[in-house]
């Protein structure tokens, strides 16, 4: 009976304090690169997320990358079970485009989505950009109210798609790769972002909530998201679904800030009186990520 109740008390203490991170993949159906071509990022992908268990993902489409071909990548996605999200048609930033073109942009991404199966209503903001003034910003809440649609926001900013976009550079210029390497900077520096919001959250909510990790479907993703799910596990963490992360409190709770674009947790803190100098993590930026690359000894 002791021993019982032992067990039971670790599985509580386990399922009570371990911190919870679903995992949103954006830009899908991204096109064919220097490493991968489309069909086979998306093939490794859900190979990768089921060897690891992840029983849901949330894919934000980018319309405009849909085409007849491309198609059959997110109807694979939905039949792995994963959930699909709208990202927009044209990916324009709310915070430069004529508010009226930006809302129709959403309205066609809608529209272009509405036939695939396992379509949830999550906006995720191009850019994280949420519109520069108050005004903008209200409009584009309303409409994507009007239309049964919630905000797909982030509380895990991070460069995945810079890591993404040297490794792409580095294979054009044909460098040589050391992948081991970039698989330890990948996991790494996520980690280390996760990390970094996850603290912010904890001195200004004074908890953690349940994280959304921002991805892209990049070849990054495809080659080593095993290996973050993996490291992110060996760390106590437990990955959840999107739906489950988009029910904390703070999906609801929106500060009323125009500071939007390091994710709902940076929103928060700065809510709260946070410097922004403190709501970024270092590795956001590309001239770190050039020198991290280069230090660790990615690329010859
Ligand atoms: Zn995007």
């Amino acid at each position: 009976m002791y021993r019982i109740l032992c067990i039971a008390t670790t599985l509580f203490a386990v399922s009570a304090f371990s911190q919870e991170i679903a995992i949103t993949i954006d830009d899908a159906p991204a096109p064919d690169s220097n490493l991968f071509a489309g069909e086979e990022r998306t093939q490794k992908l859900i190979e990768s997320l089921k060897k690891s268990d992840v029983s849901d993902v949330l894919l934000f489409v980018k319309t405009n990358n849909i085409t007849e071909h491309s198609k059959k990548r997110l109807e694979a996605y939905v039949d792995a079970g994963f959930h699909l999200g709208n990202h927009s048609h044209n990916h324009y930033s709310a915070n430069r485009k004529d508010v009226d073109v930006y809302l129709s942009d959403i309205a066609l991404a809608h529209d272009r989505l509405k036939s695939f199966g396992n379509l949830l209503p999550f906006y995720r903001y191009p850019f994280l950009h949420e519109g520069n003034d108050r005004k903008v910003r209200d409009r584009i809440r309303r409409f994507l109210k009007s239309m049964g649609y919630q905000s797909g926001y982030v509380t895990v900013d991070n460069y995945d798609w810079y890591m993404d976009k040297l490794l792409q550079q580095a294979l054009a210029d044909g460098r040589e790769i050391d992948y081991e390497a970039l698989k330890k900077a990948y996991v790494t520096i996520l980690w280390e972002s996760i990390k970094f919001y996850d603290e912010v959250a904890q001195q200004s909510l004074g908890r953690s909530p349940r994280h959304v990790l921002l991805l892209h479907e990049n070849d990054m993703a495809a080659l080593y998201i095993g290996d973050l799910i993996s490291h992110i596990r060996s760390n106590g963490w437990v990955i959840i679904s999107p739906e489950e992360a988009y029910k904390d409190p703070i999906a609801s709770s929106v500060p009323d800030v125009l500071y939007n674009k390091q994710g709902r947790v940076a929103a928060i803190a700065k809510s709260k009186g946070w410097d922004t100098k403190f709501l970024r993590h270092e590795s956001e930026s590309e001239d770190f990520l050039d020198n991290y690359f280069k230090d660790n000894g990615v690329y010859k």
